[in-house]
């Protein structure tokens, strides 16, 4: 009988001059992009974590380092179309997946279908099946400031 696991995943990454800005596998026209030894993008590290804990198999720093050349500006989408046939090899499918982004700038509800566009195909869910809510940290720390972008994702796994 297939259980029904839930999984939860956090990211932040910092925001950085002259970076480009991926964002839930979405090309963000921004001054400042997402500083990181991949593409940096927070929220496809937030599911991949989300997905790896509902399986039990660790985190993203141990299935991809940052001390791998592999993974060096890699399309995190990549990883994360990865980790969804290792779910798919162990018999496992997404039942549904939600997320908050909290960013201070640039605004994100204008790039949630963009986000979509790419993540629903990757996850194996429709449209409505996943969640993507964007907020501001109300000036308040370093996301409030706008020197970083945090992402929170859970995700419900059937295997
Ligand atoms: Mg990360």
């Amino acid at each position: 009988m297939p259980e029904t696991k839930i999984g939860f995943g956090y990211d932040i990454h910092r925001l950085e001059p002259g970076r480009r800005l991926v964002l839930g596998g979405a090309d963000i026209p921004h001054p400042k992009g997402l500083a990181g030894h991949s593409d940096g993008d927070a929220l496809v590290h937030a599911l991949i974590d989300a997905l790896l804990g509902a399986i039990g198999e660790g985190d993203i720093g141990r299935l991809f380092p940052d001390t791998d050349p592999r993974w060096k500006d890699a399309r995190s989408t990549g990883l994360l179309e990865d980790v969804v046939r290792r779910l798919r090899a162990r018999g496992g499918e997404i039942v549904n997946a939600d997320t908050v982004i909290v960013a201070e700038e640039p605004k994100m509800a204008p790039h949630v279908a963009a986000m979509k566009a790419v993540l629903c195909p990757a996850l194996g869910l429709t449209e409505t099946g996943l969640g993507i809510k964007a907020k501001t940290a109300e000036g308040l720390g370093p996301v409030g400031e706008g020197r970083a972008i945090a992402c929170w994702a859970v995700v419900l796994v059937r295997i």
